[in-house]
């Protein structure tokens, strides 16, 4: 039997059809796009002095010209006229690139020296131009308390220029809590692929690039290239439904090598190595601006190890009128911009700006887009991850109460970064009616015994919220 063409078209044209692409909603957000402008261009001012940006104008225009094919390509209903976008290259190693609410983005030689083409860098852009075109930066601080409002710029310059850039610096502990503002969980990034692959495919790339890029940053094992992962999480199954979307979007000879791509892979090559970003923000950050803890610059103070053991007298704390909690007596607190850490003296000191304790428990709001506790925990726990590589994964969730709200505790084990020992790491959950995530992380050597245990219980059971 033959069949004519015409009749073996009619099912693929219905299967056509009923795949169309992926519909992505912006999420709820209670700033203007003028102050998504604001905050962006005030953390890419830090960025400008803390970061070495190359000036080189043949590399400069070359991603400005990837950039504005991607911004020409923004749909409609997603284009905000206050807008300004602006591409810029850094002269350090990782494999990273970051995009501030309102425009302004920021490439990492890294990232171009790892791509394989055109397409590869588009994918990166693409995808964090949709974090930019959705608000998504914005749409995080929606979902915080009044105690996260007043910080959410200094947090945006703790990602950029702390956790966003391989150390978390500026943002209270070692763990990074705070940048996980900018830190964007599944469903953001889940997101940003899938808006970036159609922004990709309507200037004539090939969403599968992104993919590709995605799977390169992946197998770097280098610092820096799970740094960008850390900042955007793979939902899971990010190859296969980018791989689904490219499909429907179908792209006839998508631009993948270029001249201009050539061009500049070969000008990177002719230049010295580039630095690390630890090293080439070692000496730049001497003079701190405001809205950021601690000092930078290579100053340490590290924990002493002298230790008291916990008073079994308690005080009590109210933090900004949001909660109250008691602690033992002879702890210490120490504020940062949205944590709060109690440790007894000896157990705090910093290196690099960065907070490191031994002994003691940390407190904070961190902002999630799921409503289940336990994905909101994990994701919480894979922001930890990032900063202490160490950290083992949970196990197991054990139900619990904190402030008449349902909660998890769970218990990690890590190895302390001033010490070199193991610690224990208790991680206490709940969720709050307005979407947010109320954490404690306790710490302490795993062998001090579970006297720790009983007073991070008891420290989490006198939590009080305030409103
Ligand atoms: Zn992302």
């Amino acid at each position: 039997m033959h069949f004519p063409d015409g009749m073996k078209s009619f099912p693929l044209l219905l299967t056509a059809a009923l795949a169309a692409q992926t519909v992505i909603t912006a999420p709820e957000n209670k700033y203007t796009p003028a102050q998504d402008v604001q905050l962006g261009r005030d953390a890419a001012a830090e960025a400008r002095r803390q970061l070495p940006v190359i000036g080189d104008d043949q590399m400069t225009s070359y991603l400005e010209d990837v950039g504005r094919r991607l911004v020409a390509a923004i749909p409609p209903d997603l284009r905000h006229p206050e807008f300004r976008y602006t591409f810029e290259m850094v002269n350090v190693r990782e494999i990273n690139a970051f995009a501030l609410p309102g425009g302004p983005m920021f490439v990492n030689r890294g990232m171009i020296e790892a791509a394989r083409n055109e397409g590869e860098v588009a994918g990166v852009m693409a995808h964090e131009l949709s974090h930019v075109v959705l608000r998504h930066g914005t749409a995080q601080a929606t979902k915080a308390t009044p105690y996260e409002i007043g910080q959410v710029a200094g947090a945006i310059l703790g990602a950029v220029i702390g956790g966003g850039w391989g150390r978390v610096i500026s943002e209270g502990t070692q763990f990074g809590i705070g940048t996980a503002f900018l830190r964007f969980g599944r469903e953001f990034e889940r997101q940003a692929d899938i808006e970036g692959a159609q922004i990709m495919a309507r200037a004539g790339y090939d969403p599968r690039d992104m993919a590709n890029m995605f799977r390169t940053i992946e197998k770097q094992s280098g610092p820096g290239g799970p740094q960008w992962l850390s900042d955007h999480p793979n939902p899971g199954d990010r190859y296969t439904y980018i791989t689904e979307e490219a499909r429907v979007l179908r792209v006839d000879n998508p631009v993948r090598d270029t001249r201009g791509f050539a061009d500049v892979q070969a000008r990177l090559r002719r230049m010295p190595r580039a630095p690390t970003t630890e090293e080439a923000t070692r000496n730049a950050g001497r003079n701190r601006p405001v809205g950021t803890t601690g000092s930078r610059g290579g100053d340490t103070r590290m924990p002493t190890g002298r230790v008291e053991a916990p008073s079994s007298s308690y005080r009590t704390y109210d933090e900004n009128g949001e909660f109250r909690v008691s602690v033992p007596a002879n702890w210490r607190e120490v504020q940062s911009a949205n944590t709060v850490t109690f440790a007894p003296d000896g157990a705090y000191g910093s290196r690099d700006g960065s907070t490191i304790f031994t002994h003691g428990i940390e407190l904070g709001f961190a902002r999630n887009e799921t409503h289940d506790l336990q994905t909101a925990t994990e994701e919480l726990i894979d922001s930890l991850a990032g900063g202490n590589p160490r950290l083992t994964r949970p196990s197991r969730f054990d139900r619990t109460s904190i402030a008449d709200r349902r909660g998890l505790h769970t218990t990690l084990s890590n190895v302390s970064d001033a010490t070199g020992g193991l610690e224990t790491v208790d991680v206490f959950t709940a969720q709050l009616d307005n979407g947010l995530l109320l954490y404690a992380i306790g710490v302490a050597p795993a062998n001090a015994g579970d006297n720790y245990q009983r007073v991070f219980d008891r420290v989490v059971k006198s939590i009080e919220l305030r409103r």
